[in-house]
């Protein structure tokens, strides 16, 4: 139906409760109606051009208006839209699809299980690890050991996983057997733990509040480590390079699983198919979602390792978990379009080679700005920590304000980022050129200058 903006905004109001929002907040602008994509750009019902440097929430890593995908969609659709995965059934997109991630995933993982998104796979995964211990006579092992201030998904096992103060608020969350110990975050840290310390440095002692943990919780009752490469969620806080190696070390002494959440990170956000690859980890089970099908149509999943798998296979009889889309032809369809584009537009070796380094280097040049206390990349994901005072690292009181302030000035000077405090984030479309990426960080440094502006007036610095 054709409706003007404030028709659009006022339907939106009464009717529809969006996620993770506060909807009075939200009452006083308006809602900002998004119509159409292109590449790396939307617009709005105003008609507006906006760049788009969340990939919509880092999903759409091929960019919009693909033809290829749609295509395929349309294809599936005609010729079969749904059949189930249960029982004795299969379809020959979902099992090439299967293949076609076990070829893409590291050595050591043929198998995956289907589900519609992160969060489910992430709940799947905590089925998966108390299975395979239980199905080993070990059930005591019933710990999972996430990290603070991660993210890992809305339902009531993932949102404990995940490690959020405002999500854990609301719920009386986490539930039982679900524990939390420090990211490596330096910045967050540098008044801290950290002070002092050279990152190496910082990232043994932040592999080393795991093994605390371990060791206090007692190895023999933690079934399961969980953590993304680089945490995306809750910032883009990339670890030092001592940490995973550290990390590793200790779920191999203590035969504890490692779970790597590639949701953001995997299908080449960082410049290698699996951020695992990225940071040197050796994960039993990985996460996946929205990247595979570029978020074209709902799928996640979980690639399991042969030490889970053969287990399962072999020692668990029926498995009684799944969905009723675990494995729906048209998400797959679209999964395979989706993964066969990346390939033929090389977009993995691009970012590694190309565009993650060009974009490391032009947000650098923000670290002259007034507000910038540090900046931090890897691949196409970076932060922008901003700061009252970035010669030491002052933090603004509260750092929500102008984070918000922040985002609000990019977004009316067109460009989408995303504030998780004070720390700007940017996770562009893989498709992205450098000359895209150098209009990008010019409407940052923009929004930048006229958050200063704001933060003066109102007395913030
Ligand atoms: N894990 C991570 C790291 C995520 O970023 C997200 C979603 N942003 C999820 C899990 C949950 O995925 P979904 O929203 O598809 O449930």
């Amino acid at each position: 139906p054709r409706r003007t903006t404030r028709e659009w905004q006022a339907a939106d109001a009464a009717h529809f409760l969006h996620p993770f929002t506060d909807h009075q907040a939200l009452a006083s602008r308006g809602v900002r109606v998004i119509t159409r994509g292109e590449g790396i750009y939307v617009w709005d019902s105003e008609g507006h051009r906006i760049l788009d440097a969340m990939s919509g929430l880092w999903c759409v890593n091929v960019g919009y208006g693909q033809p290829a995908l749609v295509e395929a969609a349309a294809r599936q659709m005609t010729q079969l839209p749904y059949y189930n995965a249960f029982f004795q059934t299969t379809t020959p997109v979902a099992v090439a699809l299967a293949e076609k991630l076990a070829a893409l995933a590291p050595e050591g993982f043929q198998h995956v299980f289907f589900t519609n998104s992160g969060s489910e796979a992430n709940d799947t995964n905590l089925r998966l690890v108390r299975r395979y211990w239980d199905l080993l006579g070990q059930p005591e092992r019933r710990v999972v050991i996430s990290r603070e201030n991660a993210y890992h998904g809305s339902t009531l096992a993932a949102a404990s996983l995940g490690g959020m103060p405002d999500m854990h608020a609301q719920g009386g969350l986490p539930i039982p057997g679900i524990v939390h110990v420090g990211q490596p975050h330096q910045w967050a840290h540098r008044d801290g733990a950290a002070r002092g310390l050279d990152a190496d440095a910082f990232g043994r002692l932040a592999a080393q509040w795991l093994e605390d943990k371990i060791l206090a919780l007692g190895p023999k009752t933690v079934a399961a480590f969980i953590a993304e490469p680089v945490q995306g969620a809750g910032g883009v806080i990339v670890p030092p390079a001592s940490y995973w190696p550290e990390v590793q070390r200790i779920c191999d002494r203590y035969d504890i699983l490692l779970i790597s959440d590639e949701v953001i990170c995997g299908f080449g956000r960082t410049g290698r198919w699996w951020g695992c690859e990225t940071v040197g980890s050796r994960p039993d089970l990985m996460t996946f979602a929205k990247g595979v099908t570029s978020g074209y149509v709902p799928l996640g999943g979980v690639m399991v390792g042969e030490r889970v798998a053969r287990v399962l296979i072999e020692r668990g009889g029926e498995f009684e978990h799944g969905f009723t889309y675990s494995g729906h032809p048209v998400a797959c369809a679209v999964a395979l379009a989706n993964l066969a584009l990346i390939e033929e537009l090389d977009l993995v070796r691009r970012v590694r080679e190309d565009t993650g380094p060009w974009l490391a280097e032009r947000l650098a040049t923000l670290r002259d700005h007034p507000l910038v206390g540090d900046v931090q990349s890897c691949g196409l994901m970076a932060a922008v920590q901003l700061a009252r005072e970035p010669r030491t690292g002052a933090a603004f009181d509260p750092a929500h304000a102008v984070g918000m302030a922040c985002r609000r000035h990019c977004f009316d000077g067109g460009l989408v980022m995303r504030a998780v405090g004070d720390r700007m984030i940017v996770a562009p479309p893989l498709v992205i050129t450098r000359a895209e990426i150098d209009e990008m960080v010019g409407l940052v440094r923009q929004a930048l200058d006229r958050t200063l502006e704001e933060a003066r007036a109102a007395g913030w610095v």
